[in-house]
């Protein structure tokens, strides 16, 4: 119990065996010793660290906050960033997929979903349009008007290189806000750094948006303030023309035919205020907006497929809906072609074709998940006895082994329970600390 609680109810924990052994470097006298062998069961459970809510709820919320902390580092500083970043132009961006076949749409105030006037079929006797008016909980919206019109290899293809659009993107960025502010690139390069933080977003479409925070240092990074000629305004009309720019030929056009990838043209960009300011988006509120991507899995939360698929009869079929099913076997069929091999879509069927990690940062942008953790470690461990393996000149043997993972039904039950406690205890505290504000605020 008390180690399911130290592990916060995790719901799929590492079971690890083995011994830590500190020594002193000089005298070789024993400083710390650890063996699970006093353990119960002879084993330490560790958490999975599962990012999924579908998955591990309580490493989901651990892992939210983590990059709630990580992306707001960036925008407000903090965690080793300077406060002054606060002060440089940043951007919240999205960058969109492009169709790849009409899909039925939530639809505001009455408007119908694909209106037509005429009566027109496509190829396979579908209607071309549709007069209907779904609400946001329909299941029909993101499902195309024709499955068989809709061009799910296009569509796969985008998502395998949906990284080296970014990557395409972020050095057109250069170039475009080297043209806007009249230099060259390399004298842009000298004076200012581009840094971002980006998550993808699964839409209902089942095809990937990109939310990016974009910062602008000086050339020093984070610590260097940006120069005065280089504005938001410039850094936002050269995210708009680099991403509309992005053009890029795939290598498979004899098996597959011709295709050209690019970003959809709906491009949002918007400025980001600072704490108090009224111009454009509270940067807070979208640390914490960006976070809560990262523990929605690939497929929406219903679909469960949370993991790599062994093949076609691998792939579940009640929890997904037809078009997303339709897009694990499109990944399955053309991940079996040999010229497809390096985009290496077999293995990443349960993603959709997406390879690209759920969060993804430029070097200097901030503080990381390694920093993060470690920092929590300390923290935990205040006030408990120091860290023996900090002591200077200290050695750790370390001798540990994988032995199983998750949780027996009865151990699981009492990891649901040690999860809700703390969820309520959190909420509790949460409501108290308002509570308190309230009170100040009355006084
Ligand atoms: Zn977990
Ligand atoms: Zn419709
Ligand atoms: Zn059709």
């Amino acid at each position: 119990m008390a180690q399911i609680t130290a592990i916060g109810g995790c719901a799929h924990p590492i079971h690890l065996t083995g011994s830590t052994t500190t020594r002193d470097g000089a005298t070789g006298e024993i400083l710390h010793h650890y063996d699970t062998r006093n353990e119960p069961g002879e084993r330490l459970l560790v958490r999975c660290r599962n990012r999924r809510a579908t998955v591990c709820a309580p490493c989901s919320r651990l892992y939210a906050g983590d990059t709630f902390h990580l992306v707001r580092a960036g925008l407000l500083g903090g965690k080793n960033v300077p406060t002054d970043v606060r002060d440089h132009p940043r951007l919240f961006v999205t960058l969109t997929a492009p169709s790849f076949g009409p899909v039925h749409r939530t639809t505001r105030d009455g408007d119908r979903c694909r209106p037509r006037r005429d009566a027109d079929r496509c190829d396979h006797d579908r209607p071309l349009g549709c007069p209907a008016t779904h609400d946001a909980t329909d299941p029909l919206i993101g499902q195309p008007l024709c499955p068989a019109c809709y061009d799910y290899p296009t569509h796969v293809l985008w998502h395998a290189h949906a990284g080296r659009l970014w990557k395409a993107f972020t050095d057109n960025l250069y170039n475009h806000l080297a043209a806007r502010t009249g230099r060259t690139r390399t004298g842009l390069r000298r004076a200012v750094r581009i840094s971002y933080a980006k998550v993808a977003e699964y839409q209902k479409r089942a095809a990937v948006h990109v939310h990016a925070v974009v910062r602008l240092d000086g050339a020093a990074g984070p610590g260097d303030p940006p120069p005065a000629w280089a504005s938001a305004e410039d850094l936002t009309a050269a995210v708009r023309t680099a991403a509309a720019a992005v053009h890029m030929r795939t290598p498979y056009s004899r098996v597959l035919g011709e295709h050209t990838l690019r970003w959809g043209s709906q491009i949002d960009v918007r400025p980001l205020r600072a704490f108090g300011g009224h111009e454009g988006l509270a940067d807070d509120a979208v640390a914490a907006y960006v976070a809560k991507y990262v523990t929605k899995g690939a497929t929406g939360a219903a679909t469960g497929l949370d993991h790599p698929i062994n093949g076609p009869d691998d792939i579940p079929t009640g929890r997904l809906s037809p078009h997303v099913r339709t897009l694990v076997h499109a990944c399955w069929r053309l991940g079996g072609l040999p010229e497809l091999e390096a985009i290496r879509l077999r293995s990443w069927a349960h993603t959709l074709g997406y390879r690209g990690h759920v969060l993804t940062k430029s070097r200097v942008y901030s503080t990381t998940y390694a920093t993060l953790r470690a920092d929590r470690a300390q923290h935990q461990r205040a006030g408990a006895s120091p860290d023996p393996t900090a002591t200077p000149g200290a050695i750790s043997e370390k001798h540990w082994r994988y032995i199983a993972s998750g949780h027996s039904p009865g151990a699981s039950l009492i990891a649901a329970g040690i999860a809700e406690d703390l969820a309520i205890n959190r909420e509790l505290a949460r409501e108290e600390r308002h509570l308190h504000a309230e009170r100040k605020g009355d006084a």
